[in-house]
């Protein structure tokens, strides 16, 4: 059975790493190649395989230095602004690496970018800076609706999925979560079980998506009560899901 780790790079960055029994190593945007180093260096691990996700430096920073020292084929997006990738991958497209036991799906997710990805294979999601616990991805060069899209097409997938997203940054999003979905008991247990993860020095995620659906609140625009607070803050109702989902983007970037 290959394991999940999460290699902590920067001030809270993860790059995930999935290991098999015999050290080979696969791990998604190395924004670091120290921080890839150092975890290889333990037990005999050896790259043989990068996905990237997006084409920000803080995902694929490590690229290089890792390509021209261990012999890792590179899975990515089809997007000019990212060198070094070996075999491009769009939606619908299938990653398998057999030696560490992974058979993964290939989802276009735009809305942070336009041309993220995200993996999802062996009940583990990759999805970047797309979803967050709690929160989800600054929209750099997408619209609204198709981050929704891509949020809604994420959030369709296996209750039991983990969802292993590239930052730490899940108490400051539970701060603006609980403020716009004030009552929800779902979110204040998680808040709670995420603050003690924190306080013990252990990272937030992955965390199952079926808690995302009932605690993020990018996936619960359609609850009544994120709706009422919308309407609230905003001085009238949105018209749809979309504009709604536009809204709480905005609120919280301005949170
Ligand atoms: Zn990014
Ligand atoms: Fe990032």
């Amino acid at each position: 059975m290959p394991k999940l780790h999460a290699i902590a790079a920067f001030n809270d960055n993860y790059i995930w790493a999935v290991t098999a029994a015999d050290g080979r190593t696969m791990v998604v945007d190395p924004g670091s190649a120290a921080a890839v180093n150092a975890f290889l260096a333990d037990s005999g691990r050896r790259l043989c395989a990068i996905l990237i996700t997006h084409h920000h430096a803080d995902h694929i920073g490590g690229l290089d230095e890792l390509r021209a020292v261990h012999e890792a084929t590179c899975y990515g997006p089809h997007d000019s602004r990212i060198a070094g990738i070996d075999v491009r991958v769009a939606d619908g497209d299938t990653v398998d690496l057999p030696e560490l036991g992974l058979h993964l799906n290939v989802h276009a997710v735009p809305g942070h970018t336009r041309s993220h990805i995200a993996f999802h294979g062996n009940g583990w999601l990759f999805c970047g800076d797309t979803l967050f616990s709690l929160g989800c991805g600054r929209l750099f060069e997408g619209t609204p609706a198709q981050m929704f899209a891509s949020l809604d097409k994420l959030a369709a997938l296996p209750d039991e999925t983990l969802v292993c997203c590239a930052h730490e940054y899940t108490q400051a999003n539970g701060r603006f979560a609980q403020t716009v979905d004030a009552g929800n008991a779902a979110l204040a247990a998680r808040i709670a079980q995420v603050d003690a993860r924190r306080d013990a020095g252990q990272p937030s995620v992955p965390v199952a998506l079926a808690s995302e659906r009932a605690c993020n609140p990018f996936l619960r625009v359609d609850d009544p009560a994120i709706l009422a607070a919308l309407t609230a803050h905003h001085g009238s109702a949105p018209a749809d899901r979309v504009e709604a989902f536009a809204w709480l983007r905005q609120w919280k970037d301005h949170f």
